[in-house]
């Protein structure tokens, strides 16, 4: 038995195929393993019935299955939204949301405990960095959830990397476990179906662009001048709107694909007229779209949520100059479902 197992989900297809040739398997063995545990939604290898006991017990010696355990699991009133605590192996934790819709079933997944970058109303921002999750623990939250369906039969549709921690902070990791999570003899998630969220990590958003991944695209802007968005997110200081705007510019013109920013209205904070008219004039002519959700207050930072009317205001001022901009419910609320925000509570 080694001494260090590795966890499981932490491998690629290709290096699971090295290893049982190191070992003398069959070649077929690699996708009789990874159908396994990527579409039969196994735990554990005892499950696999079509492969030998030996080689079983030798992947239980070798491996680990189970990285993440469910902890606090809330539901919302209306039981479309449920959020998950995962305790990590070394006990730090995370958070990962389901939210169902009609027939879709999106996964909001986390890719570092905690933070760096300090964003003043983020939860996750103000308890700061632990550290980056592998490729594997970004993976075994989907395949939690995929278990879980599988066994109502129904499938996650989409995800989004817009849970605890900045993807691009994690960039290699974070690319990584969306290739696996792609793998058609796996989960064959199309890259369609995901939205990586980013601060706005100006190189990150430069190199993405280059990937040729149909994987989609936010950017948090928050604020439409550089003093307001240093006071929100501390990163603009290094990465100042001018720069972020260039890169968002590239990223277009190289990938076709339209851009989500994304806005909390906070009131009488970043949800004026001038706020509106600012930001208008910074995407006019860009291919993209405004998400925009009322703030979800959090213990850290004292502003609270905009109002409706101002929301549809700010709205009205983006779509008169042609950006489409949607108004996003945010839901779950009572169930702290805003990044980071059960994870402080525990
Ligand atoms: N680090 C990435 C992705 C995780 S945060 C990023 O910042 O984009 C996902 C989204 O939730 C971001 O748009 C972030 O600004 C937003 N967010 C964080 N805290 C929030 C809060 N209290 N209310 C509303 N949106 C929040
Ligand atoms: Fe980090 Fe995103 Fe929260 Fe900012 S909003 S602190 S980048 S998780």
């Amino acid at each position: 038995m080694s001494l260090e197992k590795r966890n499981f989900y932490d491998l690629d297809y290709e290096e699971l195929e090295e290893l049982l040739q190191t070992w003398g398997e069959p070649a077929y063995r690699v996708k009789q393993i990874w159908t396994g545990f990527y579409q039969r939604m196994k735990d554990n290898p005892g499950g696999l019935s079509n492969i030998p006991k030996a080689l079983r017990e030798k992947l239980s010696d070798q491996f680990t299955f189970r990285n993440l355990t469910a902890e606090a699991k809330l539901n919302s009133k209306d039981k479309q939204t449920t959020k998950t605590m995962f305790r990590l192996a070394d006990n730090l934790a995370i958070e990962t949301v389901l939210m169902r819709y009609q027939k879709r079933r999106t996964l909001c997944i986390s890719t570092q405990a905690g933070c760096a970058l300090g964003c003043v109303f983020c939860a996750t921002g103000q308890m700061g960095f632990r550290r980056n999750l592998s490729s594997g623990e970004i993976v075994e939250q989907v395949v939690a959830f995929e278990r879980i369906l599988s066994d109502i039969g129904e499938s996650l549709t989409n995800i989004v990397v817009m849970g605890m921690g900045e993807p691009f902070h994690n960039y290699g990791n974070t690319i990584t476990a969306i290739n696996r999570m792609n793998h058609p003899e796996g989960m064959n998630i199309g890259a369609r179906r995901f939205t990586i969220s980013t601060v706005g990590l100006v190189p990150e958003i430069v190199r993405f662009a280059r990937e040729n991944k149909q994987v989609n695209l936010a950017v948090s802007l928050h604020a439409a001048d550089d003093e307001l968005r240093n006071s929100l997110l501390p990163i603009n200081k290094k990465y100042p709107l001018d720069e972020l705007m260039n890169a968002c510019r590239g990223y277009v013109d190289l990938t076709h694909r339209r851009i989500t920013f994304e806005w909390a209205l906070i009131y009488d904070v970043n949800d004026s007229l001038e706020q509106a008219m600012k930001l208008a004039g910074l995407l006019k002519g860009l291919l993209c779209h405004v998400n925009i959700i009322p703030l979800n207050p959090t213990q850290g930072y004292g502003g609270g949520a905009t109002t409706r009317e101002r929301a549809k205001i700010f709205q009205s001022v983006l779509e008169a100059k042609g950006i489409p901009c949607t108004i996003r419910v945010r839901r779950g609320i009572e169930i702290q479902a805003g990044c980071g925000q059960l994870v402080t509570e525990v």
